[in-house]
C-alpha cells in the first residue's frame, strides 16, 4: 500500500481514507487479516480484516477511557483482565493504577501480540511487564471458564464479526458477571451511535438485565468509524458517576482526567436514547 490511499470503509457508502507511507507486515493469520502500516498523518498503524484498530498518534484516548474510567470507579482493583487488547494499550494504561497486582491479557491472535510489540512499541511497551499474564485464548473460552476472579474486566476487541462475534451477546455478558467478584466491574467498547446505534441499543438492554448499574459514555476518536465512541460499563455495586474525590491518585494521561470520569457520561439525545 506504499504511497497510496488507504480507505477503511465504515458503511457501504462511506468511509475514512488516509495515505500510506509504507506497508510495515501483512498476513492472513489463523483469525484476520493483519496489515501493520506507517501512515503519514498516524504514526504506525494496525489494520485488522481492513479496519483501523489503532494508531501510534491517537491511541491514547481510547486506551485511556477503556481502562481509568473503571479503575478509579472500583475502590481498590487488584486483579483485571483484558479480553482482546493485543496491541497492549490498555494494559499499558491498568498498570499506572499501583493497587493492580495482575493484568491477565487474553487475545485469540498471538500474530496480533508480536507485530505490536516490533511495530508500536510505544502502545506494546507493557506487554513483558512482570504484573501481566499475556494468554493466546479464545475470550469467550476464558470467561466461560472463570468465576470470582476479577474485579475489573474490559473487552477490547474487534467488531461483533470473525473471531469477537460472541463477544457482544447476552451469554458473554452473564460469564462476565460470574467471572468478576461481587463487586466487580466490566467495560466493553460497544462502536459508535452513527452506525451502529442497534448493537448499542441490544449491549445496553442486555446488560442492563444482568448489571444493577449500567451505563454508557464517549471519546473522540478521530480514526474509527465516526470519531465518536461508546464504551458500555455494568457494575455489580460502584457507580461511576458516585467517586469521590480523594479516589483520585495521580495519573500520567493525555485525554482522561477527573472530570472527564463524569462528564464522559453526559450524553447527546440521539446517544441517550439508545440506552433507554
Ligand atoms: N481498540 C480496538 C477496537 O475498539 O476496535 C480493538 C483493538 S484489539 C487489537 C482487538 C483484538 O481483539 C484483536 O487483537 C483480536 O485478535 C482480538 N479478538 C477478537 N476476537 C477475540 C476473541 N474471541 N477472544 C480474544 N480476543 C479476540
Amino acid at each position: 500500500m506504499a504511497g497510496l490511499w488507504f480507505t477503511e470503509n465504515q458503511t457501504e457508502n462511506y468511509g475514512i481514507t488516509m495515505k500510506i507511507n509504507k506497508t510495515l507486515h501483512t498476513e492472513q493469520t489463523e483469525f484476520q487479516k493483519l496489515d501493520m502500516v506507517e501512515t503519514a498523518e498516524w504514526g504506525n498503524m494496525l489494520l485488522l480484516d481492513g479496519m483501523v484498530m489503532t494508531t501510534e498518534k491517537d491511541e491514547f484516548v481510547y486506551h485511556e477511557m477503556v481502562a481509568h474510567v473503571p479503575l478509579f470507579t472500583h475502590p481498590n482493583p487488584e486483579y483485571v483482565l483484558v479480553v482482546g487488547g493485543g496491541d497492549g494499550g490498555v494494559i499499558r494504561e491498568i498498570l499506572k493504577h499501583p493497587s493492580v497486582k495482575k493484568a491477565t491479557l487474553v487475545d485469540i491472535d498471538g500474530k496480533v501480540i508480536e507485530y505490536s510489540k516490533k511495530f508500536l512499541p510505544s502502545i506494546a511497551g507493557e506487554l513483558e511487564n512482570p504484573r501481566v499474564d499475556v494468554r493466546v485464548d479464545d475470550g469467550f473460552m476464558h470467561i466461560a471458564k472463570s468465576e470470582n476472579e476479577y474485579d475489573v474486566i474490559m473487552v477490547d476487541s474487534t467488531e461483533p464479526v470473525g473471531p469477537a462475534v460472541n463477544l457482544f451477546t447476552k451469554g458473554f455478558y452473564a460469564g462476565i458477571a460470574k467471572a468478576l467478584k461481587e463487586d466487580g466491574i466490566f467495560v466493553a467498547q460497544t462502536d459508535n451511535p452513527w452506525f451502529k446505534a442497534d448493537l448499542i441499543r441490544e449491549v445496553q438492554k442486555d446488560v442492563k438485565e444482568i448489571f444493577p448499574i449500567t451505563r454508557l459514555y464517549t471519546a473522540n476518536v478521530p480514526t474509527y468509524p465516526s470519531g465518536m465512541w461508546t464504551f458500555t460499563l455494568g457494575s455489580k455495586k460502584y457507580d461511576p458517576l458516585e467517586v469521590s474525590e480523594d479516589r483520585f491518585h495521580e495519573i500520567e494521561t493525555k485525554y482522561y482526567t477527573k472530570e472527564l470520569q463524569k462528564a464522559a457520561f453526559v450524553l447527546p439525545k440521539f446517544v441517550q436514547d439508545l440506552t433507554r
